[in-house]
């Protein structure tokens, strides 16, 4: 049985813009700390699944809240030339979209093991939306399938291949074989979180701040 799908994602909107050091204004400690410049974990965000491009970023964030992105955009932002920041879920894109060169790749997944409450909260069909569930971006399908397996529903639509994470499908548009029927992932989404590139974290839906939730959903802008 399927359930309309409330996907409540957080979903960084992120700056793209040219980079320079980042010792024109000091970092601030706490985001410091969360700053991995470790030589594996930088090789590995400056790859992905399609193993065409490669583009090293100067260091990976690591955030432990939704507080730790802002703050990264907002230290951008301060500086005279910005850098590129660029979220990563599972990096299954095949042409860099999650890669930021010489500026700071944001793991989303790291934010999975922080959260007060389950990533993954399916709602008990009482409110006037009905079932939905309300998901990090973070999270895989193949994790949200399977809490809401645990009440007998799924998803009304899916990608066919779910080891790929929400953000990073509501990204592009995500299909799969409900898709005919129901539409994309994109088509299924109630709310969407969003830390936008000016460090706000706003909410929205197709009636809230509608222009940002429609820029959002499907709003990945394809490097070549
Ligand atoms: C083996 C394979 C099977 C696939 N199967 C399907 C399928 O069945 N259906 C389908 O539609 N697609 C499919 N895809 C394509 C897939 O949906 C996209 O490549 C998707 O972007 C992968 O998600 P990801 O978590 O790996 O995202 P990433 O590659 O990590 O990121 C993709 C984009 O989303 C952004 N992003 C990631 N997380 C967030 C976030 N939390 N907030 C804001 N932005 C974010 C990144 O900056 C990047 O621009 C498949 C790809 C592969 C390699």
């Amino acid at each position: 049985m399927a359930t309309s799908a409330m996907i409540s994602t957080l979903m960084a909107m992120l700056c793209l813009s040219i980079t320079h050091g980042l010792n024109e204004i000091p970092i601030p400690n706490d985001l410091a700390l969360k700053l991995n410049q470790n030589q594996e974990i930088i090789s590995q965000a400056s790859t992905d699944y399609g193993h065409i491009i490669q583009e090293s970023p100067i260091a990976v964030l690591q955030p432990s809240s939704i507080s730790d992105i802002a703050n990264l955009i907002n230290y951008s932002n301060s500086l005279t030339n910005p850098f590129t920041i660029s979220a990563r879920g599972k990096a299954h894109s095949v042409l860099g979209q999650a890669m930021a060169r010489n500026g700071i790749v944001v793991n989303m997944t790291n934010l999975n093991g922080f959260r007060k409450r389950s990533g993954i909260v399916v709602s008990d069909g009482k409110s006037p939306l009905g079932c939905y569930v309300d998901v990090g971006g973070e999270q895989l399908w193949i994790d949200v399938v399977h809490a809401t397996l645990k009440r007998g529903l799924t998803p009304l639509s899916l990608t066919d291949y779910l080891y790929l994470t929400v953000g990073g499908t509501l990204s592009n548009a995500g299909i799969g074989g409900q898709s005919f029927r129901f539409g994309p992932l994109v088509s299924n989404v109630l709310e969407l979180d969003v830390v936008t590139g000016v460090g706000e974290l706003v909410t929205c839906s197709s009636s809230i701040n509608s222009d940002i939730f429609y820029a959002v959903l499907g709003g990945l802008v394809k490097k070549l």
